[in-house]
């Protein structure tokens, strides 16, 4: 039994009517990684490379970054391994990066914004990926988009620096879709990007103006809110031909919403680690064609309370 349960976790989820989803891991340390593997992880979706750079005095050095970058890639065996660089700026600060006090945070200098100013925290990071071995097995991730000029930018850095470097390959490179513009013009960022990852806490913090650090709000905060799954519907379809899409938000994880993310067109799910093989399981037991004929009329419904309802009773009635 526990050995069946083993070989499930390890082997790829596919739905009811036949779609392979990629079910990957958020992770915040190479520790995480190896957990990450053992429970079946199909990849590592997000990475989030801040918590090397946070309780220290200093920003970690290119050398120790590499290290922990590499050891991140080799526990996943040469499966992908996103890697966002440092998203760092509302919620999160680093006491060696005085920034300066903003009114709002969240809609300050943060994630790919403070790159422009601080650039070279950006390139010791950047050269700290590039010296990652295998590169085919890396994907950076750009946090926090609001539109393609700032993924161009980093990826001119990136090239001038693999360059310096000497190397020939180059990791991909993707965008977060957090900002609501980003979602609505999904169709430029693939373009420029090689995949786009939606995060839905911050997409459905923005798109509702509804703080995800506000305990009087978090009922309300609903990603299932039929605005913001229309925003993750522009984006698969805005993405659709150009370049995968996946959510790496907490959504991904909750067993209603991911049914729903499936559903809209989306081709990866990144979850806590012990939520693998549970992610697994729900996605072996979905027909998402069959709920893809529900979803329009869903689409136009008022609330988020009213999208969790019509789901309760649809798994009522197929189960
Ligand atoms: C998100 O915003 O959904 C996300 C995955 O990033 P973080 O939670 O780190 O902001
Ligand atoms: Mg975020």
């Amino acid at each position: 039994r526990a050995l069946e349960a083993r070989e499930a976790a390890q082997a790829p989820a596919t739905t009811l009517d036949g779609r392979v989803i990629e079910v990957c891991a958020n992770i915040g340390s190479a520790a995480e990684a190896r957990l990450a593997a053992e429970q079946g992880a199909d990849g590592i979706g997000l990475m989030r490379s801040e918590f090397l750079f946070l309780e220290r005095h200093s920003a970690p050095d290119e050398d120790d970054q590499q290290r922990e970058y590499q050891a991140a890639v080799e526990a996943l065996g040469g499966k992908p391994v996103i890697i966002r660089t440092l998203d760092i700026g509302a919620d999160k600060q680093l006491p060696y990066l005085r920034l300066p006090e903003t009114p709002n945070p969240a809609l300050g200098v943060r994630g790919v914004r403070l790159w422009q100013r601080h650039p070279e925290l950006l390139d010791t990071q950047l050269r700290a990926l590039l010296q990652v071995e295998p590169l085919e097995a890396l994907r950076i991730m750009v946090p926090m988009v609001s539109d393609v000029g700032e993924l161009r930018w980093v990826r001119r850095r990136l090239q001038g620096l693999a360059e310096e470097l000497g190397l020939s390959a180059m990791p991909r490179l993707g965008a977060m879709i957090e900002v609501p513009t980003a979602a609505l013009c999904a169709a430029s960022l693939a373009e420029e990007a090689d995949f786009l990852s939606i995060g839905t806490n911050d997409l459905t913090q923005y798109a509702l103006a509804m703080d995800r650090e506000d305990p009087g709000l978090a009922a309300r905060a609903d990603v299932l809110h039929p605005g913001v799954l229309r925003l993750i519907q522009a984006t698969v379809n805005g993405a659709a031909g150009k370049c995968p899409v996946g959510v790496c938000g907490a959504a991904a994880g909750d067993p209603q919403a991911l049914a729903l993310l499936v559903t809209l067109g989306v081709d990866e799910l990144s979850v806590e680690p012990a939520r693998v093989p549970a992610v697994k399981a729900a996605l072996r037991q979905l027909d998402a064609r069959a709920l893809a004929d529900e979803l329009p009329a869903w689409l136009m419904l008022e609330d988020g309370e009213a999208v969790r309802q019509r789901l309760t009773d649809w798994y009522e009635r197929v189960q």
